[in-house]
């Protein structure tokens, strides 16, 4: 097709939002599949067990298996609000900048079925399918292939417009239209993001080992954190923008006019406090459109207890000794931690712990409880 339909999907991907549109033909570079391949065999998934599975593998090396007959994938940008740059004062914690408005699952999700339904009436009879990140798809290269970004060294989607504040979605369409050309990769010799990364988890250039990268930690590792990340977690509670902050072409990004995500204020540093004393309705009902809901409850008190151990701030410890009688051992677990690093010398706090230690039946929580004892 000709690059009149191109710019005609182009006005209409930016009229639902989509800031930036690449065409690309359903191929995965080797160079590509060899990196995917390196992840998986090396285990970096951590417990994203699914991320390994043959089938998900084969597909994402092969996305023309993903819809019989697809010859066009259309990758598409959302672009979001770039961090507010004030930095959280130890009784906040940090939620990555995706996740201070509502869920871009459901956002994207919603505007990509209506450019779908849009491109129906454009292209004819077509097929065509739509993907927002939960699908076995490689968006990242893909968007790649087509020139909408480059695979920075943190492995995120970078563009000169747009710095890396954007996420992905795509189209898959059996409507054959002409491929953009692919990116050209301009991070040079730059390592910026590899040095700044508080837990060493880009381990090669595009590689993270999401088993060190607090962007999985807190979202979607669901156990007790290995105790050496706790402290490089600093006060980040949901994600990490580290990488992102620190790369050149970020610099002097601005917000898009209008971001779709509609960003809230209260959610860019939440008061640390208050999050720990919600109950599972009040957590619920505070995080029912956002993404932050990901984590459940337990989830989030868990780092909100770490954020809290690494704050300095005593004020935290009645918080935290009221929450030692919370059912949920992930969380005692972590206020034990919280305790020790904030007042491991209090001899209230070790009578408290003492206490626990009486009737706690966990052994995760009796871990802490020895380790909170072994503190000099
Ligand atoms: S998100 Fe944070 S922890 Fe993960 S690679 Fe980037 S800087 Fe490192
Ligand atoms: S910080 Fe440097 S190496 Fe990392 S993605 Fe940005 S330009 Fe590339």
């Amino acid at each position: 097709m000709t690059n009149d339909i191109k710019f005609h999907i182009r006005t209409l991907a930016e009229h639902h939002g989509f800031a930036m549109c690449a065409f690309s033909r359903p191929n995965i570079k080797a160079i590509d599949m060899h990196t995917l391949d390196t992840w998986i065999e090396a285990k970096m998934y951590g417990e994203m067990d699914y991320m390994a599975e043959h089938v998900r593998t084969f597909r994402r090396k092969n996305p023309e298996n993903m819809l019989d007959g697809v010859t066009t994938v259309i990758s598409l940008a959302m672009p979001y609000s770039p961090p507010k740059q004030e930095e959280a004062s130890p009784k906040q914690g940090v939620i990555a900048s995706y996740a201070h408005g509502d869920d871009y699952h459901e956002v994207m999700k919603k505007r990509l079925k209506a450019l779908a339904l849009d491109l129906d009436k454009l292209l004819g009879k077509h097929g065509q399918r739509v993907y927002v990140d939960t699908a076995p798809v490689l968006e990242h290269a893909l968007a790649a292939n087509g020139g909408l970004a480059w695979q920075g060294k943190h492995s995120l989607s970078l563009n000169r417009n747009y710095g890396s504040w954007f996420l992905l979605a795509e189209i898959f369409t059996t409507a054959t239209i002409e491929p953009d050309e692919t990116a050209n990769q301009h991070c040079g010799t730059c390592t910026a993001c590899i040095d700044a990364c508080p837990t060493k988890a880009i381990v090669a250039p595009y590689i993270v080992d999401a088993r060190l990268c607090i962007s999985y930690l807190t979202i979607e590792f669901k156990g007790f954190i290995p105790e050496k990340l706790r402290k490089p977690m600093g006060n980040r509670i949901f994600g990490c923008d580290d990488c992102q902050l620190v790369c050149p072409w970020n610099n002097d990004v601005d917000a898009p006019i209008t971001d779709f995500l509609n960003p809230r204020e209260d959610a860019l540093s939440p008061n640390l406090a208050k999050l720990l004393r919600l109950d599972e309705a009040a957590f619920r009902q505070m995080f029912r459109k956002s993404p932050v809901k990901r984590t459940g409850r337990s989830g989030l008190l868990r780092n909100v207890c770490i954020a809290m151990g690494n704050s300095g701030e005593v004020s935290f410890v009645p918080d935290l000794l009221d929450i030692l009688r919370d059912e949920e051992p992930l969380i005692r677990g972590h206020a034990i931690w919280a305790l020790g690093q904030l007042a491991g010398n209090s001899p209230e706090v070790a009578q408290r712990i003492n206490d626990l230690e009486e009737k706690e039946k966990n052994k995760d929580v009796l871990v802490e409880i020895a380790g909170f004892k072994r503190k000099p």
